[in-house]
């Protein structure tokens, strides 16, 4: 490829918005364009290196056995409504109408499109397990869409949906995925980590989200050096184990009534149905403020003690079992759906993520959750609120937490059977039994990708793309083209026969000053570049540099293509 008939457009300053290093240098480099919040033009040199990350990533879908189909990206309401989310979503989800007034959403995420699909196509256990995925654009219409594409509002997303006929199934391709992620991001040559994660919004058990280590991160994860203990810290902080602070003084409070808009903020930003929170949601008025406590379920044991911990940073303190029944009116294990028990107060202005009351309470401990008592702005996601620190015992018991920043590139989830149970997405079993399929869902961030290797390659000259995802391998950079009739033909020959032996070359054939070519190379983050120039051919050489070499180093014009292959 010539620059002269490619559409380079590179920039010396990064525009003011752009805060994060790749943001500033993808568009320094060209690689996007904003057209509004959240929303980006892929630029010709942007979409090569797209277009690598979705090849890779292909490339190992269909290796697992996973099959490619492409869902419609505009999806009906109904679909949603079947399976509780078209509320439970909440604004982050685009709602559109079309001519007959029927409700529509930009699909930020396809588990019902799939489902619907699963349930009309698969009848028996023969057909079972499969594993559905396509590459799409998605839309969020996120609350803070910023770092160009790496939160975007439209970006494009790898989303895969696997079906089984038992959980044991399930299992296995969960791990086939966990190992298919492994390869993707090994051979994109990213530094990354896989750790378990909350389950959020999507629903399901087990979970584990891909994370490229960066400082630029917006999760934080915690992870143990002495064994393989690693979670995002919104889990991390729901399991270590610590010893609880003495209990403050705290009057008791009142039991208020619910109130719908504090609901729908608080499941909005949980990530749950709001039917689900109403059911085990108090406001309680304390010191004069309001506080709305939440209580879900799905807990394990450790996590009373995690609450202690969580707590006792917080300055929370816990009611007596006396104390919860003489002001809710009820006793432990008697309110909500899961058996949950009752929350208690605390006087912090500070917000708190509950996710931890649970029927294995113990006795006098009872936690409270989230207080959204002042208008305070809903966070974006629960990750906001972490609160374990580098030093806190690993939950494993091993050692020590360590906590590095992360940008979740990756999420992989055991759904189980939350969608085709509400959607009905049954099979018949070897026994002609009709069973209901088990689920699991499988995401990775293409676009974002893209952004999270820059974050975690590049210098003062810019990008440093990790080979398998440059746009092009080889720059070819001629100097004094217009001058040299030897420049000339040994450049022209050279990218010739680059391209004839496969390498992805980028010949800059602009005659510019020396430095405005170097500096575009090096901005754009090519691998390899080659210098062609009248001084070097009276010895027969070109000059070779890697992008991270120090220094460069002398080639023999013959030897050129070889060397480059
Ligand atoms: P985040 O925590 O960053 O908001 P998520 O957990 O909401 O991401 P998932 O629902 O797990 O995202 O979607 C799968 C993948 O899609 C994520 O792991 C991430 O890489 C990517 N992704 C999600 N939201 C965005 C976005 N707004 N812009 C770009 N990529 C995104
Ligand atoms: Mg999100
Ligand atoms: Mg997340
Ligand atoms: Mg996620």
């Amino acid at each position: 490829m010539r620059v002269s008939r490619f559409f380079l457009s590179t920039l010396k300053e990064a525009p003011a918005e752009a805060e994060t290093v790749s943001h500033k240098l993808m568009l320094r480099a060209g690689l996007i364009r904003r057209l509004g919040s959240g929303l980006y033009t892929w630029m010709p040199l942007g979409l090569r290196v797209l277009r690598k990350v979705e090849a890779i990533v292909r490339e190992e879908m269909n290796a697992s056995g996973a099959i490619e189909l492409l869902m419609p990206a505009v999806q009906p309401a109904e679909l949603w409504q079947e399976s509780g989310r078209w509320h439970e979503f909440g604004p982050l989800m685009l709602k559109i109408k079309d001519r007959h007034e029927r409700d529509f959403c930009f699909g930020p995420t396809h588990e019902e499109v799939i489902t619907d699909l699963a349930r009309r196509e698969i009848k028996s256990y023969r057909q079972l397990p499969v594993n559905f995925y396509q590459i799409q654009t998605k839309f969020r219409d996120e609350i803070r869409p910023r770092f160009g594409v790496m939160r975007a509002r439209e970006f494009l997303m790898k989303d895969a949906y696997s079906f089984h006929a038992d959980r044991a199934s399930l299992e296995a391709t969960y791990q086939q995925m966990y190992d298919t992620y492994t390869r993707i991001f090994t051979r994109l040559g990213l530094k990354f980590r896989a750790v378990a994660a909350d389950t959020g919004a999507i629903g399901g058990s087990a979970s584990h989200e891909f994370h490229v280590l960066a400082d630029a991160g917006e999760d934080a994860i915690a992870f143990c050096p002495a064994s393989d203990y690693a979670a995002n810290v919104e889990l991390a902080e729901a399991v270590a184990p610590s010893e609880p602070a003495a209990p403050p003084t705290q009057p008791m409070v009142k039991v208020a009534t619910p109130d719908q808009h504090r609901v729908d903020a608080v499941a909005a930003y949980l990530g749950v149905p709001p039917q689900k929170v109403l059911k085990s949601l108090l406001v309680i008025a304390g010191n004069g403020q309001p506080f709305l406590l939440l209580l879900r379920g799905d807990h394990q044991l450790n996590e009373v003690k995690t609450s202690k911990h969580f707590a006792a940073q917080r300055g929370f303190r816990f009611a007596s079992d006396a104390e919860v029944r003489e002001h809710m009116g009820c006793g432990p294990g008697s309110l909500g759906p899961l058996g949950a028990s009752v929350p208690v107060v605390a006087d912090r202005s500070v917000l708190a993520m509950s996710d931890f009351v649970c029927g294995a309470n113990e006795d006098g401990y009872h936690f409270t959750g989230v207080n959204f008592g002042r208008d305070l702005p809903v966070p974006e996601t629960v990750a906001d609120l972490r609160n374990v620190v580098a030093g806190d015992p690993s939950p494993d018991g091993k050692g020590r937490l360590e906590i590095l920043r992360g940008i979740e590139v990756g999420h992989i989830f055991q759904l189980g059977t939350k969608y085709s149970e509400a959607m009905n997405a049954t099979f018949l079993d070897e026994a002609g039994q009709t069973r209901v399929m088990e689920m699991g869902c499988y995401g990775i961030g293409v676009s974002r990708i893209v952004a999270a290797a820059i974050e975690q390659n590049f210098d003062e000259r810019g990008i440093i793309f990790p080979a398998p995802m440059a746009p092009f391998q080889v720059a070819l950079v001629a100097l004094g083209l217009s001058r040299s009739s030897a420049v000339r033909q040994t450049a022209e020959r050279l990218h010739a026969e680059l391209e004839a032996a496969g390498v992805e070359v980028l010949f800059d054939d602009r005659d510019e000053r020396p430095g405005v070519m170097f500096a575009d190379m090096e901005l754009i983050g090519i691998p390899h570049r080659v210098v062609v120039s009248e001084r070097g051919l009276q010895q027969g050489t070109i000059e070779y540099q890697g992008r991270r070499d120090p220094a460069a180093q002398h080639v023999t014009v013959s030897s050129a293509v070889e060397f480059l292959k």
